[in-house]
């Protein structure tokens, strides 16, 4: 792959042209870079056959011919806003292609589809002196054969007329790209501002939260109630572009949503864990911000366990296993419960998300009766009813939780959001009251700091393991032989972050050296994301194998990371 000898665009054809007709294989030939229409092209790895991964390719413009003002690509976080917004007028461009008349559709064009989040990813690069958009491109084939006269089109006419219209500045709606860096910029600030307000979420006045169905991550298109934020809770902030939004500040502390069924407690719940991320517009909750380290704790049965300290919550128990190194390959409800709150510290969580609707009640609470039936000390579970005081004020950390079927909370929370209807009420004074009724729960410190765990560098790196890790979707690792499942880890929300962190993981496997713990071998990886002077590909490029192209990779979070490492089953701990 030899950047510095460039082909002609006529060389590029007769090639093309010439292998028309004959073995696919003949398509390695285009390995190299090409210039074609004004743009350079470089094939960068080509597909073994038509029903191989599709070959990848990366177009590149100057930056001063592709137009895009200066101002608007001086921070990395404004670079990041200009290639989600590029990727999607890309994707949407490809789209107009394939809905065009049949037969000259994008043939097999791919640039990696952002979702309703705006997010770090490789799609589109700028670098000092040039733009570079990576597509996928499926070779197009008859059986096995190579088509290329239709290659020849498909790389000479269709894809630079593509990269006309949709890379200079010149073709795109330029006020909706400013619009999209000025509100990824004010969002960014807003998130970050949280804590200086001494809040752990914003949800704004008129946000739309619904999701149109349980599969699908965009807007309810009608009907929904927009949010409005109950008096006592609303707080307005003013945004670096100038605009002001008001909204519901949920306070740091503990935080109850209560209501009746059906009446919106998930879907509030859903969308700040959602907030982590900024989210484009149109989406209903651009401006959901919640602290970017807050981690989903549910309960996931069946999950594999290596060496959580979940002492403080589940101790003595019948079997006499030691819950200060829990390990197993199939957590009960309850245990993998605990597993997820103590792994969520471990990442630097300083906000709990839980749902009743995800939990196991034993975690949770425990009633007078069952107290009068099971004596504490027969009880090897002590619910996180007793804690969660102890994790704000001895640990700093938030709790927000929906809990609809037991009062049980009411002592404990600082405040109690009543969901009626999709309106949210404050009703703290009230909960209070109620909360002088029956014996107060019992508050206890988690006494010890849990020790550092480091994997072994074997368990990481097993003799049967001979290819890569790969993201197998949105929801699961191939690891070696292993499939870690990542179902239950819903932060985990685009595809291209899985791969993300599929890569991430193989980076950890070569780092591991029986003496760097889980967090300082992840904490490694993700400095090396935002180092962007580094010789050779810089930030989220730099985490894939392959140079030149990287694949489609989007920015993973550290506790998603941290998520996929500790439900690997192989995982050994020292
Ligand atoms: P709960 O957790 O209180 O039982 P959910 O959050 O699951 O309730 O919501 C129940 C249903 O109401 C879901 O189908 C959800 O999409 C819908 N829903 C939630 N919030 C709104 C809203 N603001 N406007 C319209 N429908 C909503
Ligand atoms: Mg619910």
């Amino acid at each position: 792959m030899s950047a510095s000898h460039r082909h002609s665009e006529s060389s590029l054809v007769s090639t093309l042209h010439s292998l028309d007709g004959r073995g696919y294989g003949g398509y390695k030939k285009l390995r190299g870079t090409h210039d074609v229409g004004g743009f350079r092209l470089a094939v960068d790895h080509v597909q073994t056959d038509p029903f191989a991964p599709p070959s990848k390719m990366r177009l590149t413009l100057d930056r001063d011919d592709a137009g895009f003002p200066g101002e608007l690509l001086i921070t990395a976080d404004q670079r990041v806003a200009v290639g989600d917004f590029l990727a999607r007028v890309v994707s949407a461009g490809i789209c107009r292609l394939d809905a065009g008349i049949a037969g000259k559709g994008s043939g097999g064009l791919s640039i990696g589809t952002p979702g309703q989040q705006v997010l770090d990813r490789t799609s589109i690069r700028f670098t000092e002196d040039a733009l570079e958009a990576r597509f996928e491109v499926a070779l197009p084939a008859a059986g096995r054969k190579a088509l290329g006269r239709q290659a020849a089109r498909l790389l000479t006419e269709t894809l630079p007329r593509l990269a006309e219209d949709t890379l200079r500045f010149a073709s795109i709606d330029s006020q909706a790209l400013t619009d999209h860096v000025i509100r990824h910029v004010d969002q960014l600030a807003l998130q970050a501002g949280l804590a200086e307000r001494g809040l752990v979420a914003f949800v704004g006045d008129g946000a739309v939260l619904p999701r149109r169905s349980g599969d699908s991550d965009r807007p309810l298109d009608s009907g929904a109630t927009e949010f409005s934020s109950p008096d006592s809770l609303r707080v307005s902030v003013e945004l670096p572009s100038g605009r002001t939004v008001t909204g519901m500040g949920v306070p740091q502390g503990i935080t109850l949503i209560v209501g009746g069924g059906y009446h919106g407690k998930s879907t509030l719940l859903r969308a700040i864990e959602r907030g982590v991320y900024p989210h484009c517009a149109g989406d209903g909750r651009e401006w959901v911000l919640t602290r970017d380290d807050a981690v989903t704790v549910r309960a996931e049965d069946g999950r594999s366990v290596a060496g959580a300290d979940i002492s403080p919550f589940i101790s003595g128990l019948p079997s006499g296993t030691d819950t200060s190194a829990f390990t197993t390959t199939n957590a009960s409800g309850s245990t993998s419960q605990a597993t997820n709150l103590v792994e969520a510290l471990e990442a630097d969580s300083r906000l709990l998300l839980i749902d009743e609707d995800t939990s196991a009640t034993n975690f949770m609470i425990r009633d007078d009766r069952m107290r009068a039936l099971i004596p504490d000390d027969r009880e090897p579970i002590t619910p996180f009813v007793e804690r969660i005081r102890a994790l704000y004020e001895e640990h700093g950390v938030s709790t927000v939780m929906v809990v609809g079927g037991s009062g049980a909370f009411f002592d404990v929370a600082d405040h109690v959001i009543a969901m009626e209807s999709y309106v949210p009420e404050d009703v703290t004074a009230r909960a209070r009251e109620i909360a002088g009724i029956g014996a107060p729960v019992a508050a206890r410190s988690l006494e010890r700091e849990p020790a550092p765990r480091v994997p072994t560098s074997k368990s990481l790196n097993p003799g049967s393991k001979r290819k890569a890790a790969s993201g197998a979707g949105r929801g699961a690792v191939r690891y070696g032989r292993e499939t870690i499942d990542l179902s239950a880890v819903s932060q985990l929300v685009d595809p291209a972050q899985t791969q993300a962190v599929a890569h991430a993981l193989d980076r950890i496997a070569q780092e591991a050296d029986g003496s760097h713990s889980v967090v300082e071998l992840v904490d490694e990886v993700m400095a090396s994301l935002d180092d962007v002077d580094v010789v050779g590909p810089a930030g989220l490029d730099g985490l894939s194998p392959h140079r030149g192209h990287p694949g489609h990779l989007a920015r993973p979070r550290k506790q998603e990371i941290l998520a996929a490492l500790n439900r690997y089953r192989g995982l050994q701990i020292r």
